[in-house]
């Protein structure tokens, strides 16, 4: 095994800013990263083993222990549980016999929970081995466990019906569904790729391109906002030996699968927003960042880069351009919501822990290796050669006059055609359900778990930057769902688990937030509880990232807007009744101890009848000689 960890260390030419791949090729190797694979890297890369275990532990498709031949990762959004997800759960587990979490007794099949894999639009849905199934079913469940079983190929289990658009391409061959419902200008088809490149950009400057951005009020589609003519000129002007472009594929918020499509259905579009950015701020050097869930559209968009090569269109002297040198690699992730982040997206890119750095300084002044990096999503870019080609005034009569353009919006939940929607900036939150086929809806949450959750009252708002801004996630719940149990406590979880604990406020209030909510849920909260929780979220501001920051609008938004589900399950007699219940918080404690919790002066929770009191031979309340008790549960009892 050395020899093959030393090959693929070397593929990467022993550079230890390419981790990340490195350890990816491994684990795909040995469906792990085994300890003394760690010797080897560190040697070789010149790490030290505590750095090299610390990215490992950092992502969640990353693991030091065997998960299995076969990998299942079952996705845990909430929506993903609103269609049956744990159906598919049950029937995993009771097929193979193990719990959620494990591997068979054999080591061939381990089940395991990740958060949203970016298939809101046909859940439940799962990956296994980095192959995506789709629309699952118990009955289906057992049909890919007797593949497995029978040692099938991955690819020969994908179920026959192919997906629609071109994951039915040989090179994806993957039962995802682009699910285009709306086309607006920027999906549309009148789009000749890298004609812009070929024929315009030869004619046109840098500084003009930037100016014609400025012009066309074009903001960052991936939720922050900022204008990316302005992004650009920073970067341009910004010193450095060389400079980069990022495309940032990361999209992990839950209820966001926009950009898997745009990067299914039109990748020439994306590339060539890339290869535009790279003529504009002078790099020679894009990374398109792509999460790991995506990894089964790798050898389609590896295979357009290669033709993009062949045509001139990346390499050198692009386009007949003198000095117009750019080339585009892709750099996945390993599952860290976090990533998205473009600072943490940067630094997982190095090979390290997906933290974010504190900032300023920025990364169009010093981004990936310190050098000036453009960091854009990649609808940013698709809109790019769009208003290039078309014109900045073309764009700016779209939408309103701060949300210029259009919007492609990625819509789940309960509604009859869940998917991809174009629409201009500007139209209602009612105007989106009308669309989407949606009914009874009791609330739609804006943005994902880090954004915001409304009802009714608010559906004549508008979606666009100045009042319900998106990245594009909008998930759409109706009135027979459990808002509080299934929505917003899954929602906390998810950040909870995506944390990446470098922040006291992020690692510890989201977990605090979620035991009080719990404790409201089961009946036992009063009103300062509410109170609690509204304080703590303001807390969590000071967090140092986006993820902590907004980490706990989950329970602020839903108390903001329907403070009425809160209120129902409050304790009425508060008076008599502070929320503390001493005899319960004794046997939670026996049990953390591991003692046998007592329910009664007399009986254990078994039925057994306690033995007798060590000190004295009693075990009633009255006993007198409370100091000499060893026994726990009888002095906690008396107490
Ligand atoms: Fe990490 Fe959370 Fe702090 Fe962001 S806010 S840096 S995710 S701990």
């Amino acid at each position: 095994m050395k020899e093959r960890i030393i090959e693929i260390i070397h593929k990467y030419h022993a550079d230890k800013t390419r981790l990340m791949d490195i350890m990816l090729d491994i684990q795909d190797e040995c469906q792990y990263i085994p300890e003394e694979c760690l010797d080897i890297l560190s040697k070789e890369l010149v790490l030290s083993i505590a750095d090299i275990e610390q990215t490992i532990s950092f992502y969640h498709f990353f693991s030091q222990k065997p998960r299995g031949k076969y990998q299942v990762y079952i996705n845990q959004s909430a929506v993903a549980y609103m269609m049956g997800q744990s159906d598919i759960i049950e029937a995993f587990e009771d097929e193979l016999g193990i719990t959620l979490g494990s591997v068979t007794e054999d080591g061939a099949i381990g089940i395991f929970g990740t958060a949203d894999i970016g298939m809101n639009d046909q859940e439940p849905a799962i990956l296994i081995n980095k192959r995506v199934f789709t629309q699952m079913t118990p009955y289906r469940v057992r049909q890919l466990i007797d593949d497995m079983k029978a040692g099938k190929d991955v690819k020969d289990m994908a179920v026959k019906a192919p997906g629609s658009g071109k994951n039915s391409d040989p090179l994806i061959d993957a039962m995802v569904h682009s699910n285009i419902f709306r086309i607006g200008p920027l999906l549309a088809n009148d789009y000749k790729p890298f004609d812009y490149l070929k024929d315009n950009l030869s004619k046109i400057k840098a500084e003009s391109i930037v100016e014609e951005l400025k012009k066309s009020n074009l903001r960052g589609r991936g939720g922050a906002g900022f204008p990316t003519g302005l992004k650009w000129d920073f970067c341009r002007k910004s010193s450095g030996h060389d400079k980069y472009v990022i495309c940032n594929a990361d999209e992990g918020e839950p209820g966001t699968f926009k950009d898997r499509v745009i990067l299914t259905e039109m990748p020439e579009l994306v590339f060539e927003g890339m290869a535009i950015a790279g003529y504009t701020i002078d790099a020679h050097y894009g990374i398109l960042y792509l999460r790991y869930e995506y990894k089964y559209l790798e050898t389609y968009l590896n295979d357009l880069l290669n033709r993009m090569r062949e045509e001139h269109l990346l390499g050198e002297n692009i386009a007949g351009i003198s000095g117009f040198n750019f080339d585009i690699r892709i750099q996945f992730g390993a599952g860290a919501y976090v990533c998205g982040e473009e600072s943490a997206l940067i630094e997982s890119m190095l090979g390290k822990r997906g933290e974010p750095r504190d900032k300023p300084p920025f990364p169009v002044e010093q981004g990936y290796l310190d050098q000036p990096t453009a960091v854009n999503n990649v609808e940013t870019f698709a809109a790019v050669v769009k208003i290039l080609t078309k014109g900045a005034d073309w764009f700016k009569k779209l939408g309103t006059a701060d949300s210029a353009g259009t919007k492609v919006l990625s819509i789940s939940g309960d509604c009859q055609f869940p998917g991809i929607y174009e629409v201009e900036w500007g139209i209602t939150i009612q105007d989106m359900l009308d669309m989407v086929g949606a009914k009874k809806t009791q609330a739609v949450q804006v943005g994902g778990p880090s954004g915001t959750l409304i009802g009714p009252e608010d559906f004549q708002r508008s979606i666009c930057y100045t009042d319900l801004s998106t990245g594009g996630s909008m998930i759409i719940f109706n009135r027979d769902r459990n808002l509080l149990k299934d929505v917003v406590r899954n929602f906390m979880e998810f950040f909870i688990d995506e944390s990446c604990g470098s922040c006291s406020t992020c690692r510890i209030m989201p977990a605090v937030m979620l035991d009080k909510l719990d404790k409201i849920l089961h009946g036992k909260g009063v009103k300062q509880d509410i109170r609690d929780l509204e304080e703590w979220g303001t807390v969590l501001k000071a967090s140092r990232c986006g993820l902590g920051q907004t980490a706990g609008n989950p329970i602020v938004m839903s108390i903001k807007n329907f403070r009425h589900l809160y209120n129902q399950l409050l304790n009425r007699d508060e008076l008599k009744y502070n929320g503390f219940n001493l005899e319960e918080a004794i046997q939670e404690s026996c049990q953390v101890v591991g003692r046998e919790p007592v329910i009664d002066h007399g009986h254990l929770k078994n039925g057994r009848e306690r033995p007798e009191c060590k000190a004295n031979g009693t075990h009633k309340p009255e006993c007198p000689d409370l100091s000499g008790h060893k026994d726990f549960e009888h002095r906690a009892t008396n107490l």
